[in-house]
């Protein structure tokens, strides 16, 4: 039978919610329960695939190929029972869609369809569908109580509240309790209204977390517990922590995993932290230090590759290597050359869609490869690995994806439709199969070549990673390609280019799939695991593994 904890925000937005409930899952889960969250978006966008990265950040993707909110990437780094997928995510248009469809089916046999009771019926079959078979599930709501749009999902875990009992469901609050300078003051007065809104629709919070600066002082927790209606031992203090992997044990130092398992009447050991005691304990002591640059597109919006930003991260944190990452727009290295490249002990470039700065994304691999500075080149990265590998290499003048020059005379990567009808002669690819491609999304098999650095850095020949991509390498090109000295070190079932390196260089790898969606600070990623090596050894002046191989 699983519990509920329900996770709502007060306040402003961005306080961290997701970190915050993926860090109390964590710490549940510490305690031998299993975990599965869920994230309900109150926007009307059906999925957040083809919403922009700049207004919203990555797009996380689930085993089972959903494309989700990128919180749903902070509960897979830090809870390893929360398997992520179709039903760990809903948003507004989702559950109205399907309460739509099924009205036009009939299904609500001549009712008139409200809020109250379809829409939020459909939310909480949503939720149960989530929850699955856990102990307990952790649901974030998005947004801020006093939203609009978040109101009938407050509503449907008000009514679950009801429906299960106080044994079963638990409710979080989180909120801002703001420092003014000026006056050297501590405001609580947010939080109260904050409560208060959140009362008003019939939801009383169990447990506060109050994001702040500093420690909250006892009296201002004392006051705010007073004018909540919550136990004091139940303000939890969130302060700004400078390591993410902090937050865990600060919580768990306060308490909150007991409060919770109380609440719920389990009786269960103590909460094992000691692996996310090793991360901190790792960050803080590194015996090397490396720079790498990321060159892509969204770079003044670090959200938009947060998994990947992650994964390095837990690259260095496995390495005891300390990752310095400098973003850099590839439109800049079109502009001004790739001189701000020359220092660097890695680079990246990741996936992204659209034509600006490929020219850039291009040269910067080309700098690599010639320089014999560490490569990982993720989706994208990887196929301006290959036009890169095409031009100059192979001698293939001109060539390009399909995405970004339909005319190109050597389409080295392009729609399977395109290349798949291609005889051989350019010309005679249809114009019609413009946006003919679907996205491969999800997990998905890759072979490896026995003994290629990817099968090296795996420390396997079969491994399965995410994908979200459009465009494949051509396979018509592989022998071209291969001559000139690419291998293609990784296959999918259906013959698709799956991992592209360059023997001779000490570290040049790309994959066509998203290998930082798996990658968890716990476990770290063997890919980037073995990035960071070889950028260390760039670093360190040593003979790197792969050249002497
Ligand atoms: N735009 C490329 C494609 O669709 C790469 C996608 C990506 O990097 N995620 O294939």
């Amino acid at each position: 039978m699983t519990s509920y904890v329900f996770i709502t925000g007060g306040v402003v937005s961005s306080l961290g919610k997701g970190i915050t409930s993926a860090c109390l899952g964590a710490i549940l889960e510490a305690r031998g329960l299993t975990i599965s969250m869920i994230k309900l978006d109150p926007y009307i966008n059906v999925d957040p695939g083809t919403m922009s990265p700049f207004q919203h950040g990555e797009v996380f993707v689930t085993a089972d190929g959903t494309e989700t909110d990128l919180d749903l990437g902070h509960y897979e780094r830090f809870v390893r029972t929360a398997k992520g997928g179709r039903h760990s995510n809903y948003t507004t248009g989702r559950i109205y869609e399907s309460v739509i469809a099924k009205e036009r089916r009939g299904d609500y046999l001549g009712a008139t369809v409200q809020v109250i009771p379809h829409i939020t019926d459909e939310i909480k079959q949503g939720v149960k569908k989530g929850a699955g078979d856990a102990d307990i599930c952790l649901v974030e709501i998005g947004g801020t109580v006093g939203d609009i749009e978040s109101l009938p999902f407050l509503e449907a875990i008000r009514q679950m509240g009801v429906e299960l009992g106080h044994d079963r469901v638990v409710y979080v609050h989180l909120t801002l309790v703001p420092y003014i300078p000026t006056s050297s003051e501590i405001k609580t007065k947010p939080t109260q209204h904050s409560v208060k809104e959140l009362r008003s629709i019939g939801i009383q919070p169990d447990i506060l977390v109050c994001r702040s600066e500093k420690p909250l002082p006892s009296d201002e927790r004392r006051k705010i517990a007073l004018f909540t209606n919550v136990q004091e031992k139940a303000v939890i203090s969130a302060w700004d922590a400078d390591d993410l992997y902090k937050i865990p044990a600060m919580m768990h130092e306060q308490g909150l995993d007991g409060i919770v398992t109380r609440q719920l009447g389990l009786d269960l050991p103590k909460a094992d932290l000691h692996e996310w005691d090793a991360i901190v304990e790792a960050k803080q002591n590194p015996s090397a230090e490396v720079n790498v640059a990321m060159v892509g597109k969204y770079m003044d919006l670090k959200d938009s590759y947060i998994s990947l930003v992650e994964a390095l991260q837990h690259g260095g944190i496995h390495t005891r290597t300390r990752v310095r990452i400098h973003y850099i727009e590839s439109k800049d290295i079109e502009d001004h050359g790739i001189e701000r490249l020359r220092d660097m002990d890695g680079i990246v470039v990741p996936g992204g869609f659209g034509d600006r700065g490929i020219e850039g994304k291009i040269e910067t691999v080309r700098f690599a490869r010639e320089n014999g500075i560490p490569y990982l080149g993720i989706c994208l990265g990887m196929q301006v690995a290959v036009i890169e590998a095409a031009r100059h290499l192979a001698g293939l003048d001109g060539a390009m994806s399909t995405e970004f020059d339909k005319e190109t005379a050597h389409p080295v990567v392009a729609l399977i439709t395109e290349w798949q009808d291609q005889t051989g002669d350019t010309e005679e690819r249809s114009e019609e199969s413009d946006m003919g491609g679907t996205m491969r999304l999800g997990a998905q098999a890759v072979s490896l070549q026995d003994g290629s650095l990817a099968a090296r850095s795996y420390g396997a020949t079969e491994i399965e990673e995410r994908h979200r991509h459009r465009y494949e390498v051509n396979n018509n090109y592989r022998d071209r390609l291969a001559a000139a000295g690419l291998v293609f070190s990784g296959l999918s079932v259906d013959d698709l280019v799956e991992m592209v390196e360059l023997p001779g260089h000490p570290f040049f790898l790309a994959s066509q799939f998203h290998p930082e969606f798996t990658s968890n600070p716990r476990d770290g990623h063997p890919l980037f695991k073995s990035f960071i090596s070889a950028a260390r050894e760039h670093r360190l002046g040593e003979l790197p593994e792969a050249a002497e191989a």
